[in-house]
């Protein structure tokens, strides 16, 4: 059985944290989609950990993790994260790379911050990490797949096409070296040393994999909101963040996905530009930041503070819909227990009329959010087991909640912990 493990708003909804968790009894977990451009913090028996490219079931020794097809592979970055998992005790990881997935070269790099620079006050907020880059090239037929690693002859002409392009940008429009052929070749003949004993054909793997009844996660990065067609465009990443797209990212039929766990966190949170209605600032935002997640609400892979807003029914509704949930992961919800009232966007107000429905971007640029406040619960309520002992005005939060997206909240985290969990 496949399930996938995704987020319904801007990322950093705690997908590392249930993934990790239901790995446990998973065989194969897998990326795909995205690249090193966000992370997944995780805490576990080995210590406190931040992935960016490997999926989050690497700690377990009886699991495969796989990166998949529709990942932005970046190499060096996958071997730094791999040895650094091994220097702190964890066991090997066993661990395949799909001979289809394309890899991020050091000039994707450098044209995200050339581009990033040029755009100055008007830039995207890129992590600079070479996604949106990669992934035009991909669709423009001029990627690297690591298959081509292994042809040689074909690897030598395309290095000297590719920078002859590139280098008409570099000269004309960012005025910046170029890139010379051999070296290009160079870099890609060092990834195909680091990379060979990984790559495998993924796809008829997972179909042997799935006849043989294996428990198969889909690990998505990001949320709904950041789908570069669901979501705030052009405020978004460069691949599908859906569910649905696990089904191309892995390479395995869509009807095998049974279940879309889509994680929400029990307040907002946002990186780099764009929309973001129930946003708050100020003291009141600073505290959130500074008890949300686990240790503060910061980037785990660019450490940067991430913007803060209360929970929005209208964006998750829709998170939720354009994923296909069939399970909500409510997290993060401890991290609530200090205030006397907890508001909650359940509106957008747009040219005077409220609306539940999620609009497009330029009308949300001009949502203004309809609060409600509940009543808080005033304690803690990390090491709660069961969901009856929770303080009442938790549950009745949980439940409002549910309400208004309209999906069943089936799991609430109540800590950073692998165990802190409530199934209801
Ligand atoms: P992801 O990208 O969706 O995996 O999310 P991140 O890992 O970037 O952010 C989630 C943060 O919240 C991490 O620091 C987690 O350790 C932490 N976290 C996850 N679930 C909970 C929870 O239920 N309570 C608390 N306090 N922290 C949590």
């Amino acid at each position: 059985m496949v399930k996938a493990v995704v987020g319904a708003n801007w990322g950093d909804e705690g997908k590392g944290k249930i993934t990790d968790m239901l790995a446990e009894r998973a065989d194969i977990i897998i990326r795909f989609q995205g690249g090193a451009n966000a992370g997944h913090t995780i805490i576990n028996d080995y210590g406190k950990f931040a992935l960016h490219t490997l999926p989050s079931g690497v700690f377990y020794d009886h699991t495969t993790s796989i990166i998949g097809n529709g990942v932005a592979l970046d190499v060096p970055v996958l071997f730094k994260e791999i040895q650094s998992i091994i220097d702190r005790g964890v066991p090997a990881p066993k661990i395949l790379v799909s001979d289809r997935a394309q890899m991020v070269m050091s000039y994707h790099k450098n044209f995200d911050a050339y581009e990033e620079e040029r755009l100055g006050g008007k830039s995207f907020g890129s992590t600079k990490s070479g996604i949106a880059p990669f992934y035009s090239d991909k669709y423009a037929k001029i990627g690297f797949q690591v298959s081509e690693l292994f042809d040689e002859e074909l690897l030598k002409e395309k290095a000297a096409r590719i920078a002859d392009q590139k280098n008409v940008m570099l000269e004309h429009l960012y005025h910046k070296p170029l890139i010379k052929p051999e070296e290009l070749y160079h870099e890609l003949m060092e990834y195909k040393e680091m990379i060979e004993p990984y790559v495998c054909d993924t796809s008829s793997y997972l179909y042997h994999a799935l006849k043989e009844g294996k428990e198969i996660l889909l690990e998505g990065q990001l949320g709904t909101l950041k789908d570069p067609d669901h979501g705030i465009y052009p405020m978004v990443t460069s691949s599908s963040t859906l569910a649905a797209y696990g089904a191309i990212g892995a390479g395995i039929p869509p009807y095998e996905i049974k279940k879309v766990i889509t994680v929400c966190k029990a307040y907002s949170s946002a990186v780099g530009a764009g929309a973001f209605v129930s946003e708050i600032f100020g003291e009141e935002a600073d505290e959130l930041r500074r008890r949300g997640g686990d240790g503060g609400e910061f980037g785990a892979t660019t450490g940067r503070p991430r913007r803060m807003g209360w929970f929005d029914c209208v964006a998750s509704k829709y998170g939720c819909r354009l994923q296909g949930t069939t399970d909500v992961a409510f997290t993060v919800l401890d991290v609530l227990g200090y205030l006397d009232e907890i508001p909650v966007c359940v509106g957008y107000e747009i040219d005077g009329e409220v609306t539940k429905d999620f609009p497009v971007t330029h009308l949300l640029e001009k949502a203004k959010p309809v609060l409600t406040k509940l009543p808080g619960w005033k304690c803690d309520i990390r090491g709660i087991k069961t969901y009856e002992e929770l303080p009442e005005n938790c549950r009745k939060y949980v439940e409002f909640v549910e309400e208004q997206i309209g999906y069943p909240i089936t799991m609430v985290s109540n800590g950073p912990g692998r165990d802190d969990i409530i199934y209801r």
